[in-house]
């Protein structure tokens, strides 16, 4: 435990590296797939400190107070349930996961997509879960203000508001790139790490 008067600093690493803890619910679940529920380091000795959380997994690193060394902690578990949010909300990030990170009209993977009215704001589309797609730039461009028949483009898939069970599954197959090994252990990933 860390003393009350305890004015905590990274001792052993770097205050510019990132070493966010990984947050769980209490069921070790993360809180969020996507994007992955992390806490920066402050948060978590903060939240350990406060007693709100177990330590599941510690960095190498450690945090020095004046009177207590702690582990820096990389995994935390809240040791209350948080009921988990229902709603999705309409964003770029979660439309792009609904879509996979795919141009519904090509196929085409990639980080520079955008995003396209299937039926153009020019001729009263919305921006709606059923009328927005992700498109690569090209074919962006190239069905520009047209119906998708007249661009003589074919949707994949079409469009609908997607649950959240639906965007929970599609965001476990897109973690993020600097995972930490003790993650692992609590993530249910559907691709190997190496
Ligand atoms: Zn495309």
């Amino acid at each position: 435990m860390l003393d009350s008067q305890a004015n905590v600093k990274p001792a052993l690493f770097k205050k510019s590296i990132q070493r966010p803890a990984l947050i769980l619910n209490a069921d070790y679940r993360p809180l969020s797939y996507f994007p992955l529920s992390l806490w920066p380091w402050q948060e978590a000795i903060k939240a350990v400190y406060l007693e709100r959380v177990n330590v599941a997994a510690e960095y190498e690193e450690v945090v020095r107070s004046e009177k207590l060394t702690l582990p820096l902690p990389s995994v935390i578990v809240l040791k209350n349930y948080v009921v988990p949010t229902k709603t999705v909300p309409f964003t770029r990030a979660t439309l792009f996961l609904r879509d996979e990170f795919t141009c519904q009209y090509c196929g085409y993977k990639g980080k520079d997509l955008t995003f396209d009215h299937v039926v153009p704001k020019s001729r009263g589309g919305k921006t709606r879960w059923d009328n927005v797609v992700a498109a690569c730039q090209s074919c962006n461009l190239r069905k520009a203000a047209k119906t998708t028949s007249q661009a003589g483009f074919k949707l994949k898939k079409a469009p609908t508001k997607p649950s959240s069970e639906v965007l929970l599954n599609k965001g476990k197959k897109f973690p993020p790139s600097d995972m930490h090994k003790s993650w692992i252990d609590f993530l249910y990933f559907e691709k190997d790490f190496d």
